[in-house]
């Protein structure tokens, strides 16, 4: 038994997904192919993924934005959880990566749900700002660059409504946001980022430590 957050071991990891992960065949494929290259690492953990998409139907999500697409393997899943109408503005600046994503977002029939906008996401979420979609959107998933998550929650926060979810991912960073000898740009960012959003009291928190630690906030 335990009153804080169990630490968990590779057997009890594979006991998780052995006893709770629901993978469509597409997004098995992606998360193989995924595994395959140097790169791989950047793709959310399968019980993260489902765990997101839990949340997007828990409140009825329509409209979600993506920071970071990579090869979609999140984007999938998170449409695959979106209504035949919901939409997913795609947000990322490597072609070669979103176009393995468009491969299995076509394979999986839910490419109709999303829109990829190839630029730095920062122009992008302007741009939705400017075009008057602000407390438009239900769900932002925040997992590209580290150096600009306060510009990318900023933005965010602006564009969810009222009630509406900022997902950010890798706020744990392998564990490396303790380790003080460590003051690498990506890990000082997410440190920063992290106390920011500690004492934002525009919205609700919670640190979820699973996959590299989601933090979780709800625009009050
Ligand atoms: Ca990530």
């Amino acid at each position: 038994m335990a009153n804080k957050t169990l630490n968990t071991n590779h057997a009890l990891y594979q006991y998780i997904l052995s006893i709770s992960l629901r993978d469509s065949s597409v997004q098995q494929n992606l998360r193989n192919e995924n595994a395959d290259t140097e790169m791989g690492i950047m793709q959310i953990s399968p019980d993260q993924a489902q765990f997101i998409a839990l949340l997007i139907k828990l409140i009825q999500a329509e409209k979600i934005i993506e920071v970071g697409t990579f090869t979609g393997y999140s984007t999938l899943v998170m449409a695959n959880a979106l209504p035949d109408h919901g939409k997913i503005i795609a947000c990322d600046i490597n072609k070669a990566w979103t176009d393995i994503a468009l491969h299995h977002w076509q394979q999986a029939n839910v490419d109709h749900k999303i829109d990829l906008y190839l630029a730095p996401a920062a122009d992008t979420l302007d741009k939705l700002i400017n075009d008057g979609n602000a407390n438009q959107f239900d769900v932002i998933f925040i997992d590209a660059d580290k150096i600009n998550y306060l510009n990318y929650y900023e933005r965010g926060l602006t564009l969810v409504k009222p009630g509406g979810l900022i997902c950010v991912d890798n706020v744990l960073w392998g564990g490396n946001v303790i380790d003080n000898a460590d003051q690498s740009d990506d890990t000082v960012a997410i440190r920063d980022f992290n106390a920011f959003l500690h004492t934002d009291d525009r919205v609700d928190i919670s640190l979820v430590p699973i996959g590299d630690g989601l933090s979780l906030a709800r625009k009050k």
